[in-house]
């Protein structure tokens, strides 16, 4: 079959034609008007779901009973000899400017998962708070036990800053936003701050997740399968945080800080990471501490914990395959009333490609493959909505889910972003280049010509989390971000201050970048779902294999492994992998072929014989992807099933590769690396007898 109605090329005009600005404008100003916390979003699970249907998508709302949690009262305090010295509000400044940040119900700062408690304790500045700054801390015989972590947010997921510091016996946890991060734009370099200025907003404070990733995400009491009503509920420990945390603004982080100067060794003895504090010029001198007994924190935290129900919109277009699916998803939750970069520019461009492809609809077309479109809810706290819905639909998105894509933030400046599976490269680089940019200075110039074309692996952080690791389905995470540097605005992530407003003003003035993220979207999804073919490269996985080997061995030279031992692995490895490439680039010559093949007027349209090839190289393609799920697990982690793929142990948000082996060599533990090297020789040689066979 092809597609039917009408032809592809007038398919891509309308999704090029139909994204609007204006239109994008009026989705982002309603998303991001009110609080839309997980769980307390059902109106706006409704709108959605109408707006759907009403451009003609079949939707309907999925839902699943989730334990979180909502705060209740905190306090944050420094004492000095027993008094009160410093009492911060953790408030941030309401501005006239930006309605958003006046509006009654604003949600409190606090950290999803956090541990209720009630804490005093000298404190210690831990920097980033990563697994290797927590190392250098223990050299330097610095006494960690029974202190409050002073932490920087940055680098890392913030859920394991906390697991460590629980880890080494720290009592709390207090995570602030360091203005040293947001490159040249600070009030130090004479910007003004956010609303008069790009400058991040010194009361500007970033919620989140604690949640410990890396045991698993979605729902902490149902780890493997879905949240529904009397579902069987695990016990938390050990994959929440069991000691109390709060976020802090710098305004705020500042009396602590000078608090700490002059108490243990300073930042400056310490490596290269420690030099990057950026409150030097408000009198910080980035002492470690810990602060005597007589200079402590008070750090109250009172947390609700509930088991509710959370709402994902899923919509569908049927195609005239049923078992070639690609899935589509935005969540649509924020921490706060705001969310007009983080989720809702996504949201907004969803909406547009969606309207788009009911356009097409309306003209008479009928896709050739499904479509699945998912507005998720509860992503903030762990990824909740996608992971507990692909838990349910498994077996079913298994068999039929060709690729996933994944927008969070699609828009809050101009610079394009993507992570993906290596099967999907070639097609976002063609997608990119077909797209014009907004960015004019050289005329015609488009996505690809301005993009530098890095592609990162898939790490962890949003929706496609659960599709990549857990289901072993090819996934793709597009937007566009700040690049950084003297032009680019702070985004004041997960705070008040990532508002309408802000977006109006400082993100994406214009909402260019919203419709021409849309834009990639609707034609990536329509070359997956049109092309007869599918588009995906094997022989570009070939490469990334052979890529994230060249990075193992590195890791193995510098490992305790002798020399001996670290030939066999990689000859046994390298030959896998040269299997693979071989296979791999045979099965896409063939498939290119048939392409080709099917593109000419040599052969009938109805010839079975060429229907039936191509099912085969598409179902190949389908399920290549699903032969590196070891159904185990990782050691430590046992809901991540990709041999290839996964959030870094001690990371969260970037990639590791061949996540079992390494960990196996950090360890040093050759049982695990023996074992290791047998399961991913094995799932490479599976995955090359899929081509070949
Ligand atoms: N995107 C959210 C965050 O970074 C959630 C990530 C997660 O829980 O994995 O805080
Ligand atoms: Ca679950
Ligand atoms: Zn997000
Ligand atoms: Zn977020």
């Amino acid at each position: 079959p092809a597609s039917e109605g009408i032809s592809y090329a007038k398919l891509k005009q309308i999704l090029e034609s139909t994204p609007d600005a204006s239109k994008a404008r009026e989705w982002s100003k309603y998303y991001a008007a009110g609080p839309h916390l997980a769980g307390k979003n059902l109106s706006q699970a409704e709108w959605t779901q109408d707006r759907w249907q009403e451009w003609g998508v079949k939707s309907e709302i999925v839902s699943y009973d989730v334990y979180i949690n909502y705060p209740l009262d905190h306090r944050l305090a420094l004492l000095a000899d027993g008094e009160v010295s410093f009492e911060a509000t953790l408030e941030e400044d309401v501005l006239e400017e930006d309605p958003t940040t006046s509006l009654p119900d604003r949600v409190p700062v606090f950290h999803g998962y956090s541990a209720s408690g009630d804490v005093t304790a000298p404190y210690v500045y831990c920097n980033y708070g990563t697994y290797e700054d927590f190392e250098e801390l223990q050299k330097a015989n610095i006494s960690l036990a029974g202190k409050i972590a002073f932490i920087k947010y940055g680098g890392i997921f913030r859920g394991l800053k906390v697991k460590r510091a629980s880890d080494l016996g720290m009592v709390g946890a207090i995570i602030y936003s360091d203005p040293g991060d947001d490159g040249e734009m600070t009030e130090e370099n004479g910007h003004k701050p956010y609303p008069e200025g790009p400058a991040r907003n010194p009361s500007s404070v970033q919620r989140g997740s604690v949640e410990y990733l890396s045991v698993a995400p979605g729902d902490p009491t149902t780890i493997g399968y879905p949240s529904l009503p009397g579902a069987p509920r695990q016990s938390v420990d050990g994959k929440i945080p069991d000691i109390p945390s709060l976020p802090v603004s710098y305004a705020e982080a500042l009396p602590f800080l000078k608090a700490l100067n002059g108490h243990g060794p300073n930042a400056s003895s310490f490596s290269a990471d420690w030099q990057t504090g950026g409150l030097a010029y408000k009198g910080v001198d980035y002492s470690i501490g810990p602060t005597p007994d007589s200079i402590t924190i008070n750090l109250m935290n009172k947390q609700e914990y509930v088991t509710t129900p959370l709402w994902n919109v899923i919509g569908i277009i049927n195609g005239s395959i049923s078992d070639e699916v690609i899935v589509i998803g935005n969540h649509r939750d924020a921490w706060i009333a705001g969310g007009a970069g983080d989720p809702n520019s996504g949201s907004a461009a969803l909406n547009e490609v969606i309207r788009s492809f009911g356009t097409a609809l309306s003209a008479g077309w009928k896709p050739l493959r499904t479509i699945v479109f998912a507005s998720w809810d509860g992503e903030e706290y762990g990824l909740i909505g996608s992971t507990e819905w692909v838990e349910e639909y498994l077996p079913w998105l298994s068999e039929a889910t060709v690729a996933y894509v994944n927008v969070d933030v699609g828009a809050i400046g101009p610079y394009f972003r993507t992570a993906a599976a290596p099967v999907l490269n070639q097609a976002i680089y063609d997608i990119t280049a077909q797209v014009q940019s907004p960015n004019q200075t050289v005329k015609g110039q488009t996505v690809r010509d301005i993009w530098n074309g890095h592609i990162s692996t898939m790490g962890s952080g949003s929706d496609f989390t659960a599709f990549q690791d857990f289901a072993g389905i090819a996934s793709i995470d597009v937007g566009f971000g700040t690049p950084g540097g003297p032009d680019s605005p702070v985004y004041h992530y997960h705070s008040n201050y990532d508002s309408f407003h802000w977006m109006d003003t400082y993100g994406d003035p214009g909402f260019l970048y919203h419709v021409t993220i849309a834009k990639i979207i609707g034609l990536l999804i329509a070359k997956l779902v049109e092309e007869p073919v599918v588009s995906f490269s094997a022989a570009d996985y070939a490469a990334g294999l052979e890529k994230y080997l060249t990075s193992v061995k590195d890791l193995a030279h510098r490992s305790s492994i002798d020399d001996t031992a670290s030939k066999h692995i990689f000859s046994v490895l390298d030959k896998a992998v040269a299997g693979f490439r071989k296979a791999s680039t045979a099965f896409d010559e063939n498939a290119g072929a048939l392409s080709a093949l099917l593109a000419s007027s040599a052969v009938p349209e109805s010839s079975v014989e060429l229907f039936k090839s191509v099912r085969t190289v598409n179902s190949k393609y389908k399920l290549l992807e699903r032969e590196f799920l070891y159904a185990p697990g990782l050691d430590s982690r046992t809901w991540f099933k990709h041999v290839v793929f996964a959030p870094g142990l001690w990371t969260g948000y970037a990639g590791a590769t061949f996540p079992g082996l390494v960990e196996a060599l950090d360890d040093g533990n050759s049982t695990a690396i023996a074992k290791w090297v047998a399961i991913i020789e094995e799932k490479i040689v599976g995955a090359t007898g899929l081509l070949e066979g």
